[in-house]
């Protein structure tokens, strides 16, 4: 699947890259590894789509980030079980 990088317009490639994310609580960053990534040849450019940006953001949201170590790989990161199983905004119940 070719993407159009968000930069330059051209076509871009996806690739994998070790991204550095700060925890929601702001006490640390962490090094997510093979992080899917979109990769320009043309300008150069690396960087992640909104879908995965949200679902890095989504996840460290709802796991338990104590447990998390200072790298960790994308694969395991999502594999982290969720602490809150019902709808968070669901203020309903
Ligand atoms: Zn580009």
């Amino acid at each position: 699947m070719s993407h159009i990088c968000e930069w330059c317009g051209r076509k871009a490639d996806e690739t994998r890259n070790t991204v550095f994310w700060e925890l929601p609580d702001g006490s640390r960053a962490i090094a997510i590894n093979e992080t899917p990534a979109i990769t320009c040849s043309d300008c150069g450019m690396t960087y992640q789509t909104e879908e995965i940006i949200k679902e890095i953001e989504d996840q460290l949201f709802l796991v338990d980030t104590s447990k998390i170590d200072k790298v960790i790989k994308f694969e395991d990161l999502m594999a982290i079980p969720r602490l809150l199983k019902r709808n968070y905004f669901d203020f309903s119940s």
